[in-house]
């Protein structure tokens, strides 16, 4: 008998374009669709993204069972549990989508280590980091130069439904372990966005119908929320980026679709930058020189969402409740946090790495550095008023007075300087750092 294909599910929790199960099913005998809990990595999580996350297994198992198949479903260490299996059925292969962080390189040495035969296909970006370079050099650092290379790059086709997966007969499936969808750290968001394939395909057909045309003139916009929130569906691979891309240039949605397209590039950015320099976790990618502070009652403010600075502190609590920011809070709170008050982008990297069900390596610590000057922006330096940003970006005080109940009582852009109240909203602090002017 010819032995199974194991195809190990990561971040790409799919079944449509997903080139590491089509090339699985199209070797033509059985396949093992595995995924493996791993407890280490399960409670260093978001407590939201591990929701997510269980929500997307079991609707990854209902797509694979309508297909003949299963989800095989193990807990522990990856690459052991990949080698037991292996070993169990007879399997010499395991397919994968190719991974950028440390911990995706480290499983693959390990599955190789293992004996087994590795082939790890495209699937997580629109175009896979390290197929376009420039001149001399293993990846681009800043995007503009990047963003050309890739547009003009080729990219492979969207894969056809993979059909038929024909599971081999004597493996035991294996349950979603219970404790999963409440754990890891952080608290979890009263409302989160219902994880796994089928409900992402909703997202994104809504998207492209209602969302897409007005894109471009309104993703800056605060209160309309008028940008896709498909980001945690890209995180997780319940859509292929690649996909997503080329329905939305279909859409015939102008610039809308341009735009959007290029948001894409930014995440494909990110994640050629996270292969090449891996310590973007943990270390400086441009080091310099930025004198840190250690303040311990500022960072617990920001994190609270108390620091006084509305439009900080609205972008903040939506991030406690939806597990989810606007991009442009992200880059406003995350400004304040390591230009006015001097802390470092690791602290607020953390925290929202704790909480966004979309948080991910590549995006979220290379977007903190952007932002810190550390990363990078070719002006490391670019100024950020917070107060200016709010009366551009909300101007009526829409968006604040929607995450901050204390500020409600405020009408129209009162909202965005309660400081200058004579009677100041009870139960709301004085700014804590220069709001701006
Ligand atoms: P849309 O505007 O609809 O954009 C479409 C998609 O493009 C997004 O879903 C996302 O996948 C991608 N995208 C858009 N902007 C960026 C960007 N700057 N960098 C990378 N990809 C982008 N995005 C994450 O997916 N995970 C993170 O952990 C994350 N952390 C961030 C931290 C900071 C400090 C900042 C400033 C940005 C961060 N972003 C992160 C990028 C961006 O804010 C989110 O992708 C976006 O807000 C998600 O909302 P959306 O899906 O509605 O985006």
């Amino acid at each position: 008998m010819v032995p199974p294909t194991i195809v190990l599910f990561t971040q790409d929790l799919r079944v449509h374009d997903h080139p590491a199960l089509t090339a699985a099913v199209g070797a033509g005998d059985t396949v093992l669709p595995l995924f493996v809990v791993d407890p280490r990595i399960v409670e260093r999580s978001a407590r939201n993204r591990c929701g997510y996350l269980a929500e997307a297994l079991t609707a990854l198992r209902a797509a694979l069972r309508a297909r003949g198949g299963d989800l095989v479903v193990r807990e522990g260490d990856t690459a052991e549990r990949v080698r037991e299996l292996a070993e169990r059925t007879g399997a010499e292969a395991v397919f994968l989508s190719a991974g950028v962080s440390r911990c995706a390189v480290r499983r693959e040495d390990l599955l190789r280590g293992a004996g087994l035969s590795v082939r790890a296909l495209p699937g997580l970006t629109v175009v896979p980091p390290g197929e376009v370079t420039p001149a001399g050099g293993d990846h681009y650092k800043v995007f503009t130069p990047y963003w050309r290379a890739w547009a003009e790059h080729e990219r492979r086709a969207v894969l056809p439904d993979p059909g038929e997966v024909r599971l081999p007969g004597d493996v035991e499936p294996g349950a979603i372990p219970e404790g999963l969808a409440g754990a890891g750290v952080g608290a979890p968001a009263p409302c989160r966005l219902t994880g796994g394939e089928e409900a992402a395909r909703g997202r994104l057909r809504a998207w492209l119908d209602r969302g897409l045309p007005r894109y471009a003139r309104r993703r800056d916009d605060l209160p309309a929320a008028a940008t896709s929130g498909l980001s945690a569906d890209l995180r997780f691979g319940c859509l292929s980026p690649l996909e997503l891309a080329e329905a939305a240039e279909a859409a015939d949605a102008g610039a809308g679709a341009e735009e959007f397209v290029r948001q894409l590039a930014w995440r494909d950015f990110h994640h050629q930058v996270a292969r090449a320099f891996p310590d973007l976790p943990v270390r400086d990618y441009r080091p310099r020189d930025r004198g840190w502070r250690e303040d311990p009652d500022a960072l617990d403010a920001w994190r609270r969402g108390m620091t006084g600075v509305p439009i900080v502190d609205a972008g903040m609590r939506q991030l406690l409740r939806e597990g989810f920011m606007h991009n442009r809070t992200r880059m406003i709170t995350a400004a304040f946090l390591t230009r006015t008050l001097r802390v470092h982008w690791r602290a607020g990297a953390e925290h929202f790495h704790a909480h966004l069900v979309d948080g991910d390596v590549a995006d979220d610590y290379g977007n903190w550095q952007w932002v810190a000057g550390t990363g990078n922006d070719t002006r490391p330096n670019r100024p950020f008023n917070p107060l200016r940003q709010a009366r551009r970006f909300d101007p009526e005080g829409d968006y604040v007075r929607r995450h901050v109940p204390e500020l409600r009582g405020l009408p129209g852009r009162r909202a965005l300087t309660p400081w200058r109240e004579t009677e100041p909203p009870e139960g709301y602090p004085p700014p804590i750092a220069d709001p701006g002017r």
